[in-house]
């Protein structure tokens, strides 16, 4: 449909620069070693490691996440949220199109 090209444009220019992208939950815990006499362990403050929980179709899974691969999940995250939105203002934008449409054809034939 040539009128909703517009909105395939957005799609076409705002996809590609949304890789990666994810849907999950990042969280920081604090968890114990299994080092004897950890010093760190010993003193409570214990050993920060990131997890990445997903939740699909009533299964969640969590998985660890290597301190290297931080900044990407978060941005992959980040990404999942914006393609989301994207995805929210599709089903609005199709369909204020359509009713623009609809009335340019009316307007060939003005009610005076
Ligand atoms: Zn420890």
């Amino acid at each position: 449909m040539k009128d909703n090209s517009q909105i395939k444009k957005q799609w076409l220019q705002q996809i590609p620069s949304l890789w990666p992208a994810l849907k999950g939950s990042l969280a920081k815990v604090y968890k114990p070693c299994i080092r004897k006499n950890c010093p760190a362990c010993a003193r409570g403050d214990k050993h920060p490691a990131w997890l990445l929980s997903l939740s699909y179709q009533g299964r969640r899974t969590t998985m660890y996440v290597p301190q290297p691969m931080v900044s990407t999940i978060k941005k992959a995250i980040q990404n999942g949220r914006k393609i989301e939105q994207l995805l929210y203002r599709t089903g609005p934008g199709l369909l204020r199109n359509y009713r623009k449409n609809t009335q340019k054809t009316h307007q060939r034939h003005p009610k005076s």
